[in-house]
């Protein structure tokens, strides 16, 4: 790397002009920037897009030896060096992709002083022969990007992130900096404490992305609705349309091509060329709509994508964030839509219920996902309930669909009395379909067949359409008075908290239903 500058300042606006060709820094990024190139610790907490590689790469640059990135991303490790090898930045990377002789080549390099960066897999890093290495290599720094990767708690743990404190026991005169997109302060302490970064300097940009209007709407006929929002919002705009699976992905694609949209698919289980092909149309020609599993954006750096539309639920309000976080990365204003019902918080909790993993990850991802409902079901601004859950205050934002058009509530009391005492009065054996059938009175051969027409709730909810039945149960779902039996054919089942409100003890308050409406156009903000 280039030698030290007498004025850090001047040196890092300098390299930031010359090599990377932006004009200014963002806002936290230059004081990061020579705290770390003056020798400090950090810890970064800025949104996915908020422009971290910059707080590592510059001061690797400002300082003598070799910036070492730690990254678990091997997938990402290529792009990132050839993107700065265009720039004349003299990177390379050390993983399990590459041949032995390849891995000799850059570890010479590296002693030898000729790289700048060089990313390393955490697991590759621990090794003895790779910790011999970097004591014979001068070393910048060390960047410890997707730091949350040490929380236990979190969905990415990677068990070999809590080994790296090693590097600060071994190199303690070498500074570190941590990076992340989360937030929590649950996180934050974990990763204070896991990589003994108690002495570093704390840097927390705001997460809130102003641009971006959230909008959360029923689901009725989702890929009508989708298609019907980007036609009356976003004719000839760029964005990304998430869907849960890949079947999926490929009907909803193939139905937007039909209706006119040049749409895409990719997912992974595509073969490599085909997905690497979309992947370049996408960002290189104008107006593609990318129809993707969440495989799809992790290190796209596209500024223009107009909109991200979710056709299922995100597991979590991380992964929400990240997904729509993908919109509007250069300011201008972007939509974030998402058409979400009842058959999403079934297949969601599904999920959970049946993956394999051990019971503390399910509870976790229980509460996350409880979370991300919370964000659905809300009564109040979304862009208020997003920054909340990632620890940062805020007001109403009056750029989301709850601040535009507010929703109403209603004391739903009465209807989840009917709801629970169907569900109790059909033994908590049948599923949603069939309950909203009994308690609208319909005559059905199941109905016919368990003789519900006799029961004393057939009927009694006539007045509403299934539509609206379907938005009080997901209701009830996410607030816990109603849970779903995935073992038994997706029943419903009481439970502890729907006895007070079956006795009347316990008032409900809902959401007023709204009908699915075809979208509208509206002007863009500017
Ligand atoms: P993160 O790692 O936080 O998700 P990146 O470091 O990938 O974000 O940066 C996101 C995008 O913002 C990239 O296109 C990057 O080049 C751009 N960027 C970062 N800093 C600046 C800046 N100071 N001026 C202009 N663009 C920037
Ligand atoms: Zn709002």
């Amino acid at each position: 790397a280039a030698s030290r500058q007498g004025n850090l300042d001047e040196g890092a606006l300098h390299l930031l002009q010359t090599v990377f060709g932006y004009p200014s820094f963002r806002d936290q990024q230059a004081r990061i920037v020579k705290h770390v190139a003056s020798g400090g610790d950090a810890l970064v907490l800025m949104p996915t897009g908020g422009g971290k590689s910059l707080c590592y790469q510059i001061p690797a640059l400002l300082r003598d030896g070799v910036g070492i990135v730690v990254s678990p991303l091997i997938a990402l490790m290529q792009d990132q060096v050839d993107a700065l090898a265009e720039v004349g930045v003299r990177a390379a990377f050390l993983n399990s992709t590459q041949t032995f002789d390849e891995a000799l080549r850059i570890e010479k390099m590296m002693r030898d002083g000729e790289l700048d960066l060089v990313y390393i897999a955490p697991e590759r890093l621990m090794t003895q022969r790779c910790l011999e290495l970097l004591s014979a290599t001068r070393l910048a720094l060390f960047a410890i990007d997707e730091a949350h990767c040490v929380s236990q708690w979190g969905h990415d743990f990677r068990p070999e992130y809590i080994k790296l404190s090693i590097l600060h026991e071994r190199f303690p005169q070498v500074p570190r900096i941590a990076l992340t997109a989360t937030a929590d302060q649950q996180t934050r302490e974990e990763i204070i404490h896991r990589l003994q970064l108690e002495e570093a300097l704390q840097f927390v940009s705001s997460f809130d992305r102003p641009n971006i209007r959230y909008q959360i709407v029923e689901k009725a006929n989702g890929r009508k609705q989708v298609l019907d929002f980007i036609e009356a919002q976003h004719k000839n705009d760029a964005g990304i349309v998430y869907c849960l699976s890949r079947k999926k992905v490929e009907e909803t694609a193939e139905f937007l091509n039909e209706n006119g949209l040049t749409a895409l698919p990719y997912h992974a289980g595509m073969d490599f060329a085909t997905r690497s092909k979309n992947q370049a149309r996408f960002l290189r020609e104008e107006g593609i709509v990318m129809v993707a599993t969440i495989a799809f954006g992790m290190g796209i750096d596209k500024p223009d994508v107009r909109f991200v539309a979710h056709l299922d639920l995100p597991k979590s309000i991380e992964g929400y964030y990240q997904e729509t976080g993908r919109a509007g990365r250069d300011g201008a204003s972007a939509n974030a839509w998402m058409a979400y019902g009842l058959q999403d918080v079934v297949q969601q909790r599904r999920m959970i219920d049946e993956s394999e993993a051990n019971e503390t990850f399910k509870r976790v991802q229980g509460i996350k996902l409880d979370a991300m409902l919370g964000l659905c079901e809300t009564l109040n601004c979304r862009r208020v309930h997003i920054l909340d859950y990632f620890g940062q205050a805020a007001g109403p934002c009056g750029n989301c669909d709850t601040c535009l058009n507010p929703p109403s509530s209603f004391d739903g009391s009465v209807a989840a009395q009917k709801i629970l005492s169907t569900i109790y009065r059909v033994d908590q054996r049948f599923a949603a379909g069939h309950v909203i059938d009994i308690l609208r009175g319909i005559d059905t051969e199941r109905v016919k067949q368990w003789r519900h027409e006799q029961l004393s709730t057939y009927g009694i909810g006539s007045d509403k359409s299934e539509a609206e039945w379907r938005a009080l149960v997901r209701q009830l779902i996410a607030l816990g008075l109603v849970a779903v039996d995935y073992e038994s054919y997706s029943s419903l089942k009481l439970t502890d908290a729907s006895r007070a409100v079956l006795r009347g003890e316990q008032k409900v308050q809902l959401r007023q239903y709204q009908k699915p409406q075809k979208a509208v156009k509206h002007k863009r903000q500017s």
